[in-house]
């Protein structure tokens, strides 16, 4: 059951693959980040040293892993790629560093999810360039300090706030990425059809964009299920029609919500009277897990206006309401 959310997909890594930008200067939108980070990666290039360690936070799709990539490019250096999740024994990690070759990029995906001990490793990596090897078990355990190769780490979040303090305050940089306006997604849009060899009209880019929830990963896909609808029931070509025609079929909205975006406001309105409620419930009602409803519906159901997150809970706004097609009670919000 293929959904169109935010989440890479199985199957979809070598198509990601293909269409990640390569250079800084290919990287569409962020320009913000874009330009910090230029700054950060020109500056340590001419004093000679490796740049200073960056954390990319931001939700899921919105390029992290493509500027951690460019990061290594731009730096002629190799990149090894891991995650939190993954680095569940110190000794994992131990092994991950020592390997490290002078100016190498690690990266760490969803860094926020990592196992304690391996975090308390990566902060003398981090700040010294060391890493203490405990050798034994019980009274006669040693640790053995081992020294690795000058790196950068490069961490990437969807929850920047639930980082602990020390890991955070031993990045030199911090890029916060935001939602892409529907220009920056029309060319990535246009950008991928090029690269894949789709023919698509100005105003079928645009109407991807339009509804692709701010996100460059969504654009792609949602690009990838037009294209399916325009060769199988059309002639191949992605007309504004059948842009529309095909977001139909997939239950992609006017707005660009999904049916997971669209389940999780039904609930909050229908089920608890638009809020306050409190995520894990909500997350419950819709069948899913707390941290995909919190990490990949909400930042956007809020950047959208539709969804408020209050002290005591997710709140529904009148907007959301009127786009279920409901009228919110007269004295809503007061
Ligand atoms: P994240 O790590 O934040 O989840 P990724 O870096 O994996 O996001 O990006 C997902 C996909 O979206 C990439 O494969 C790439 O094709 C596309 N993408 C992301 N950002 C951009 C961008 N700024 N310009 C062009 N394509 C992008």
């Amino acid at each position: 059951d293929e959904t169109l959310s935010a989440l890479p997909q199985t199957g979809e890594r070598e198509v990601e693959t293909t269409l990640r930008p390569r250079k800084l200067a290919e990287f569409v939108g962020q320009p913000r980040v874009r330009e910090q980070l230029e700054l950060v990666l020109e500056s340590a290039r001419r004093r000679g040293v490796p740049p200073d360690h960056v954390l990319l936070s931001g939700p899921p799709g919105l390029g992290k892993t493509s500027l951690a990539m460019i990061i290594a490019e731009e730096l002629d250096a190799s990149i090894r790629i891991t995650s939190g999740p993954a680095l569940e024994r110190a000794g994992d990690l131990a092994a991950m560093l020592s390997n490290l070759a002078e100016g190498d990029v690690l990266f760490i995906d969803e860094i926020h999810r990592i196992a304690r001990p391996a975090e308390e490793m990566l902060y003398l990596a981090m700040e010294d360039f060391r890493v203490d090897v405990v050798v034994g078990k019980g009274p006669g355990a040693t640790s053995i300090p081992l020294e690795i190769a000058p790196f950068t780490l490069v961490g990437a979040t969807t929850r920047s706030g639930a980082l602990t303090g020390p890991l955070r305050d031993r990045f030199g940089f911090t890029g916060q990425m935001e939602f892409y306006g529907d220009d920056e997604l029309d060319l990535v849009v246009t950008r991928a059809a090029t690269i894949l060899g789709i023919a698509i009209d100005p105003e079928g880019s645009a109407e991807i964009a339009r509804r692709s929830r701010g996100t460059p990963r969504i654009a792609n896909r949602l690009l990838r299920r037009v294209r399916d609808y325009a060769e199988v029931r059309a002639d191949g070509r992605i007309t504004l029609e059948v842009t529309r025609a095909a977001l139909e079929v997939y239950d992609v909205d006017e707005l660009g919500l999904d049916r997971l975006d669209r389940a999780v406001l039904s609930a909050l309105v229908n089920s608890f009277g638009g809020g306050p409620v409190g995520v894990s419930t909500l997350a419950v009602a819709v069948g899913e897990e707390p941290t995909t409803v919190e990490e990949v519906c909400e930042p956007y159901l809020v950047r959208a206006g539709m969804l408020a997150r209050t002290p005591r809970g997710r709140v529904a706004t009148a907007t959301a309401w009127e786009h279920l097609g409901l009228r919110p009670p007269a004295d809503y919000g007061r």
